[in-house]
Order: structure tokens, then sequence, then C-alpha cells
């Protein structure tokens, strides 16, 4: 099974695509959104903007996907998905995670890409237990390839304590 864990900063990843755990607005923010914008420049932004005004002019809906360019950044594209706010989805939080992993994953293949980084979404600032969420991102990644066994996906943690409760709560499944 092509799946990785690594710790790093997913900027610095080298693959087909990076996912963004981004908000529904597509105008940047903080966390991880904000490192992708600021490391790979405005050309992301702009793409977001031409996005919203044709495609989603109330903003992305949390679990959907779409792919920008990646600027300056050493992929080709940028996938921004929006995860649920825990506290704010009901008995919806965890379809929604598992919504953002797969249309992510289905936005991918629509690029043919054959290499996909995610971070960990929605355990930030949204506040998804970790644990819960390490769960459902193996789960429906795991799924996916099945059907999909040409691509590779990492799951990239911005701490090794972060990627030490994923493989933990993973093992077993
Ligand atoms: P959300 O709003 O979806 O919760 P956050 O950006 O707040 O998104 O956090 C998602 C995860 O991304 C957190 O686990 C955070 O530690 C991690 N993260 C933040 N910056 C980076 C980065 N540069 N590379 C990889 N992961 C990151």
């Amino acid at each position: 099974m092509p799946i990785h864990i690594e710790t790093g900063d997913i900027t610095q990843e080298n693959a087909c695509a990076i996912v963004n755990a981004a908000n529904s607005s597509l105008m940047g923010g903080g966390g991880v959104d904000g490192a992708i914008h600021r490391a790979g420049g405005p050309e992301i932004l702009e793409a977001c903007k031409a996005i919203r005004q044709t495609q989603y002019p109330d903003g992305l809906p949390t679990g959907e996907a779409v792919a920008t360019t990646a600027g300056k950044l050493p992929v080709k594209y940028v996938i921004h998905t929006v995860g649920p706010v825990w506290g704010r989805c009901g008995d919806r939080c965890e379809v929604l995670l598992a919504n953002a992993y797969r249309n992510s994953l289905r936005t991918a293949e629509s690029l043919e890409c054959d290499s996909v980084v995610f971070p960990a979404i929605s355990t930030g600032v949204y506040g998804f237990p970790k644990e819960r969420a390490a769960k459902i991102a193996f789960e429906t990644t795991r799924n996916f390839l099945a059907s999909h066994p040409e691509i590779e996906v990492t799951f990239i943690f911005h701490s090794d304590r972060d990627s030490d409760i994923f493989k933990q709560a993973i093992k077993g499944l």
C-alpha cells in the first residue's frame, strides 16, 4: 500500500500535488493554509479568487475540493479542501472529513497526479480530535487507493508527536 507517514513542512514536499486545509473563503488563513500561500506566492491567491468568481461565489463548501496552480512551490498543483469545524458539524463531522479526503483524491486523479501529500486536515484551529481524524484519513485513503493503486499518498505532520499519534491511531486498522 503506497501510504507514507512523515514529519515536516508540506511546503517543502516534492510531489504532483499537496492538499491545503483551506477555509471556505479560499482567501488564505493561518496554519498550513498561510504557510502554503506564503511559500507559493500570490499566484495561488489569484487562482483562488478566480474560482470564487466563477465556480463558488459563496465559498467552497465543507468537504469539497478544488485545484489551483502551486505558484513557486515545487509541486504542480495545490488542492484546496475545507475540513469540518469540530463543534459545528454535529453528527456529520466524520462524513465531512472523509469527504474532504476523498474529494481531494478524486481531484488528484482527475489531474492525473500519481503522488499527493496531505496535512492533518481539521486537526489544528478547526479542533478535530487527532485520533479520530487519523482513522478517518487513513481509512478513506486506503479505500480510495484500493481502486487507484497508481497514486502514492503521504501524510505529513508538523511534529513527531502528531505523526506518532497518527501511527498509534491507525494501528490494527
Ligand atoms: P485546520 O484549520 O483545518 O484545523 P490548521 O492549518 O490549523 O488547519 O492545522 C492543520 C494541521 O496542519 C495541524 O496539525 C498543523 O500542525 C499542521 N500544519 C501547520 N503548518 C504546517 C506545515 N507547514 N506543514 C505541514 N503541516 C502543517
